[in-house]
């Protein structure tokens, strides 16, 4: 694994895109953890979770995190703990996983949207126009582990008194000026969903907040509006961190750092070997920046013929997305038409992502490589 060797480049025919099977291939330490609490029954919001909660917390910086059910949830429920609802706009990136925005339609208020530039986040220049008086609150969404220019959201989300919830279901550990995804909104959501940077055996999301207020109501909200056993304070939801899953995500937290290191280093293997392919063009890197690289994601010329070239020698490179999300047959009813964001429609014309994780090998990254110049080769 990860050698040059021109027999190992030669044996290579396959790329798959999820890392989970070799992730979990030694999963013994997480049995026999989950032996114990088997034999606890300490199944509902016990120890295990209060712990991972604390590393989790700890990882960000961050003062509290309260694990939920899904990454959805942990962007559902502060929107929730804002009093957000019906006649209400949550303003946030056009280009993003269907999640975001539903999360935004469940507490009942209406998606708007901000163009994307070329770092695949927000077009922070476009932001400031696309605040209305309806507008109560701002969603960054830290896609494909890049990380929105928050400085300057938050810049503008002081001047209009705007609070801020950070979609980092994409970034976990993504940093920007020295500080962690998380550490600038009142609420910041991560998932552990399979296909995120640290994933558990199912569905399982956090909530990262520095806010005691935000920390409480959350809490609350998660567990049926429960303020003690017998005592219901508000109107809340079933959405648990499941403790088997908090198992699962302490042992995988503890590997975060190395995942994202890697990742970071995959994706600079990439950058090389691609750059002066002609009909590639790789993003702007940005200064400053730790990009965790959930996704890595290039414009390519005549993307779907690059992508069927892939798909038939055994790489299995995907879009994200390639129908953009306000065209979506779901958002029909808020009236969004094929135009409104011409970044987003190019970025769904011309991204293609190829795997990047901590288990691929340099030789199975050379392949991508050699894949890719000899279609533009012809
Ligand atoms: C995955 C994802 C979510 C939702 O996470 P789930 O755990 O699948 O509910 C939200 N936003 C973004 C950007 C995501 O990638």
């Amino acid at each position: 694994m990860g050698d040059h060797d021109p027999e190992t480049r030669a044996t290579i025919s396959q790329v798959r895109f999820s890392p989970l099977g070799q992730q979990f291939a030694e999963p013994d330490e997480i049995f026999n953890e989950l032996r114990a609490l088997v034999r606890s029954g300490d199944f509902t919001l016990g120890q295990v979770v209060a712990e991972f909660e604390k590393m989790f917390a700890a990882a960000i910086g961050a003062k509290h995190a309260i694990g939920v059910g899904s990454g959805t949830d942990a962007l559902k429920i502060p929107l929730k703990a804002l009093g957000i609802g019906p006649g209400d706009e949550v303003l946030t990136a056009a280009n993003t996983f269907y999640a975001s925005v539903g999360a935004i339609v469940e507490v009942g208020a209406r998606p708007t949207f901000v163009d994307c530039d070329d770092s695949f986040c927000l077009d922070v220049d476009q932001l400031e126009a696309a605040i209305t008086p309806k507008t109560k609150a701002l969603m960054p969404i830290h896609l494909t582990g890049n990380v929105a220019d928050m400085p300057r959201v938050m810049e503008i989300a002081k001047r209009h008194g705007l609070p801020v919830v950070e979609d980092g279901c994409q970034s976990l550990l993504g940093e920007r000026d020295g500080h962690k995804v998380g550490s600038w909104g009142v609420a910041t959501a991560f998932s552990m969903h399979p296909l995120k940077i640290i994933n558990v055996w199912g569905d399982a999301g956090i909530v990262v907040t520095n806010d005691d207020k935000m920390d409480k109501k959350v809490r609350l909200l998660r567990n049926h509006g429960l303020k003690s056993r017998d005592e219901m304070e508000i109107f809340g939801y079933n959405s648990r961190l499941d403790s088997v899953q908090a198992v699962v995500g302490k042992w995988i937290l503890q590997q975060a750092p190395d995942i994202v290191d890697k990742r970071a280093q995959a994706a600079e293997y990439y950058d090389q070997g691609l750059t002066g392919i002609p009909g590639i063009r790789i993003p702007p890197r940005q200064d400053a920046t730790r990009n965790v690289y959930l996704l890595y994601m290039v414009f390519a010329n005549d993307r779907d013929a690059l992508l069927k070239h892939c798909l038939e020698r055994g790489i299995e490179a995907k879009v994200h997305y390639p129908i953009p999300l306000y065209q979506q047959n779901a958002l029909a009813p808020f009236g969004y038409k094929a135009g409104d964001f011409p970044a987003t429609d190019r970025h769904s014309r011309d991204c293609v992502s190829f795997p990047v994780d901590q288990h691929l090998s340099r030789a199975e990254q050379d392949y991508v490589i050699e894949t890719v110049r000899a279609f533009y080769r012809g």
